[in-house]
Parts: structure tokens; sequence; C-alpha cells
């Protein structure tokens, strides 16, 4: 059996990070930076009023209270100022430019907020409540470097900088294909033998959550041929395709048997627990690879954890691995079989211990779904005491 390191190091050498491309910002949230971004000008691109106010001379004011008349009024936007001359006060607004001869301000809290004239009640130092320009950033820095994953705050300053448009490598397309003959849409009433499709969902939210465009395509059975046309005209929109189900050993598993074929994707057992058999390859023209997970809800959703999510980082330009793991101390004993790596589902507590949820089967979606963190256990590993320590991964 191969290891799970040396699936996903597979996986890992073959994706590729996706060409970057230029995008309008208001897309652009979840991408990855692909230039540097600077700034044209300085920020702020004047001295201005931080607090609303009263701009006047530090000299003016070493003596309060002090009464001066107000010469001006400045709102943010104004473009038309009068210096401050001595013993004059401008009334400022937050954002407003510092008229010149002023050297501070004094904020209307400081003061009896009048309009003709102003009486000071408590004196402010030099460059009191002024934010300069240039502080900051200067004209020509940089302010975000390639890599960068865009969140809201990224944005706000590509923005803040003078940018419309910005290059990018995309959040990856991902086609979610579920397989079986036995899938039913979720709202629809269930026949004998069916269930409700619930991998394309999970599946399609993993990839949004790990900053992919998730597309559900739904279901399809369990006939190879369907199969190969539902996935070809899925190719032309996808930066990498997933699919669920259809790569055990048995009869009717449409994407071994459609894809064994083309001799581009392995299906091979991954010495792991749950989720053993998986498919890995490129498929169509493009080389467009494809994630062919196991069907069984916890071993897809975990098959996404260790493989997918970090051959998404690689085609978002992150770097990537495996997922991160803390140390936790068990709560009961564990088992895992001999050679596997198992990843049991478990609730991870503040004071660090992990207790594994009852129904660890592949099929207890419901156990999973109350877990918030996979206990590794090691392939050497069959038993472990409670106490334990564990590497766990959270969710
Ligand atoms: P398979 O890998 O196709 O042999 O499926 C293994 C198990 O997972 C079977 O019990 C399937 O019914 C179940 N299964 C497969 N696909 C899904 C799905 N999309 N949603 C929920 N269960 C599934
Ligand atoms: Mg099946």
């Amino acid at each position: 059996m191969k290891s799970v390191d040396e699936h996903l190091a597979e996986i890992l050498a073959t994706v590729r990070p996706l060409a970057p491309l230029e995008l309008e910002l208001e897309q652009a949230l979840g991408t990855t930076l692909a230039e540097e971004v600077s700034s044209p000008v300085p920020l702020p691109p004047f001295d201005n009023s931080a607090m609303d106010g009263y701009a006047v001379r530090v000299a003016d004011i070493s003596d309060v209270p002090v009464t001066l008349p107000v010469i001006d009024d400045v709102a943010a936007g104004s473009d038309e100022l009068r210096a401050v001359g001595p013993g004059h006060a401008v009334r400022i607004m937050t954002g407003a430019p510092l008229p010149a001869g002023a050297d501070t301000v004094v904020p209307v809290e400081w003061t009896d907020g009048g309009t003709v004239s102003v009486t000071i009640n408590r004196s402010a130092g030099e460059g009191n409540a002024i934010r300069r320009a240039g502080e900051d950033v200067k004209a020509g820095q940089a302010v975000l470097e390639p890599g960068t994953v865009i969140r809201p705050a990224q944005l706000g300053i590509i923005a803040g900088v003078g940018r419309r448009r910005v290059w990018v490598r995309p959040r990856p397309r991902i086609v979610v294909l579920s397989t079986g003959a036995e899938l039913v849409e979720p709202g629809l009433p269930l026949g004998l033998g069916q269930i409700w499709d619930s991998n394309s969902f999970t599946l399609t939210a993993a990839v949004r959550e790990a900053g992919g465009e998730g597309f559900r395509a739904g279901t399809v059975g369990d006939d190879p041929a369907v199969f190969l046309e539902q996935l070809d005209s899925h190719l032309v929109r996808a930066d990498a395709i997933i699919t669920s189900g259809g790569v055990s050993m048995g009869a009717y598993e449409p994407v071994k048997e459609a894809l064994t074929p083309l001799g581009t994707v392995r299906f091979e057992k991954v010495a792991m627990q749950p989720g053993m058999p998986q498919g890995f390859g490129v498929v169509g023209d493009d080389q467009v690879p494809i994630f062919a997970l196991p069907g069984n809800p916890v071993s897809s959703f975990v098959s996404f954890m260790l493989f997918v999510r970090p051959a998404l980082d690689k085609m978002r330009g992150l770097p990537a691995g495996p997922p991160a793991t803390e140390t936790a101390y068990v709560t009961t004993p564990v088992r895992s079989p001999a050679g596997r790596r198992s990843y049991l589902r478990g609730v991870l507590a503040a004071d660090g211990t992990v207790a594994p949820v009852r129904g660890q089967g592949s099929h207890q979606l419901a156990a999973l779904a109350s877990a918030n963190a996979l206990v590794t256990v090691p392939e050497d590993v069959t038993e472990l005491p409670a106490g334990s320590a564990v590497e766990v991964i959270r969710l």
C-alpha cells in the first residue's frame, strides 16, 4: 500500500499553480496576489486632521482659556484653504486638509465649540491630532507582496492606493460530481435502497472554505459511459475535478471503470482509515487534475482534507503541504488497524484533550458533524491508552 505522505507528494508534484490574470477588485476576494502592489502617492496624501476641532498655532494657545476668532471652516474634501494667521483659528473636521500656518489641532471637546469665535480650555502640543502625509505609506512603497491572499483588508489597501484591477492567481474552479445509482437529491423522496446525496454538498462547501470556487455538478448513476459524458461536459470550466464514489473493489465502480483505460488516472490503496481507495491523475487535453475520492461520506471528507486541500493551496500559489497538526491528549483508549494511519473523529477541548466521538464508521456522517478535529494514529500504532499524546488536525 502507498503511504498517505507518498500519495500527497505525488499529487503536489502533479498540480500546478494557476496562471495569473488581471481581475477587477470586486472579483479579487480570496485570490492570491501575483504582483507587488505599491502606492503611487504617499498615504495619507496630505497632512490632515485626525479629529473634529480647531486648527491653530501652538503659540496662541499656551495660556488657556483663550478666545480666538474662527476665520474659516474646513470639511473633509475642502480644497480652498485659508492660512491660519497668528491669533486665528480654523474650524476643521476629521480628514480635512490642514491649512497652512496651523501646527496643531485642538479637539472640539476641549473647546466651547464656537463658530464665530472659539474658547479653547486646554492647550495642545505641536502636531496634536494631525495625520502627516506619508505616515502610513511613502510614495512608491510596496504595500503588498506577491503570494498574499487577498482578504478584506488587503482589498482595502489595493483600492486605497488607487487600483481598480489587480494581477492575481484566481480561486481554483473545482467541479464536484457524485456517483452512485442509489443517490437521490435532498428534498426528493427516498425509495427503497436509496440515500440522499450528501458528498457533493460537503465537498463543494469544503472547496469554498479552502479558497476555491466549488461547482456542484450533482449526481450521476453507475454507468461508466454516462459518467464519462458528464465529466467531459464539465472539463471546460474546471481547474480540477472531484468525484465521489465508484472507486472501490466491487462491481459497479463507474469512476474506476471509466478512467482506468485512459491510463492517466491511477487507482490505488492508500494506507489510511478511513479512505483507503483513492484515485488521482489528469484527464482531458488540458490535463485537468482529477481527485477520485471514495464514496463513504467520512472517507471522502477526510480525503479532501488530506489531499485536495493541499492541492488547492498549490493551485492558489500558496505554500502547500500536509494539514497542520497540534498535540492533544485522548480522553479514552483508541484502536487503529496495523499498517494504516487512522484519522479518528474527535472533539478537541480548550484544555488540550480530545474525545473520540461515538461512531467511527466511515459512513457515520452525523458523528463527523459532531467532531471538530481528526485524531491521527500512526501506521505502526494499534492501540493507545487514555491520556496518550496524539497529533490532531483541527477541522
Ligand atoms: P462507493 O465508494 O461508491 O462504493 O460508495 C461507498 C458508500 O458510500 C456506499 O454506502 C454509498 O452509498 C455511499 N455513498 C456514495 N456516494 C455518496 C454520496 N454522494 N452521498 C452519500 N453517501 C454516498
Ligand atoms: Mg458507488
